[in-house]
Formats: C-alpha cells, structure tokens, sequence
C-alpha cells in the first residue's frame, strides 16, 4: 500500500455529497491524487429522536410533530473518498546528459544518441 493517501469527507445527501466529490476531483487530479474508493454511508439520527417524540406526545400532540419531522427530513449521510497519489515513477522522466532530449528515468541507454548511463 502506498503511504501517500489521503481520505476525505463530503457530507449532504448522496447527491449533495457526489457532487461536492466530483467538483473537488479535478483540483485533485491536478495535484496528482486519483479516487480509488468511494463510500457513501446514509446519515443515522439514532433512537433518541422517537423517545423524544414518545415524551412529547401527551403534551399537546407535539411528539407527533417531532415524528413527522423525523421522517420527513433525512439526516446528512457522508460519502467518504478515499485518494492515492498517482506514482511518480509512472511519470518521471530525465535528461539526457550528452544530446539533452528528455528520455524515461529507467532507461540505460538513451535512445537519441545511444548515451550509457
Ligand atoms: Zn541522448
């Protein structure tokens, strides 16, 4: 595993949350990370919102309110994007000592003028 990734969060509802992604993709790429994961996970208020709204119900109906809001509006999920930085040895390149054409960092010889490294 590479050492040089990072994990980002962007928060919203699975749309809210891909788009901010696709929007922040591209300034990544320029900085030479590529998304290699994705993970949305849906946004949880938990239980203690109904035993709020079971508290509430005898006192003028308002639990029922909390209910409907409960369900009405969705908690914020979170997309988490995993990102790895693109290997430099994939893209590396040198120059040539001798004729100054620009040749792959692994090269032996060049192939412009044949110069042995
Ligand atoms: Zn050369």
């Amino acid at each position: 595993m590479s050492s040089e990734a990072k994990v980002k969060v962007y928060t919203g509802t699975m749309s809210v949350a891909t788009n901010r992604f696709q929007n922040a993709k591209s300034k990544n790429l320029e900085l030479g990370y590529i998304a290699t994961e994705q993970n949305y996970e849906e946004g949880s208020r938990g239980g203690a919102i109904f035993i709020i709204g079971l508290f509430l119900l005898p006192v003028f109906g308002i639990g029922l309110f909390v209910w409907i809001y409960a369900l009405l509006v969705k908690p914020e999920g979170r997309l988490i994007v995993t990102y790895e930085k693109i290997k430099s040895s994939d893209i590396d390149t040198k120059e040539c000592p001798k004729c100054a054409e620009i040749i792959k960092l692994k090269a032996k010889i060049c192939r412009f003028c044949d110069y042995k490294f």
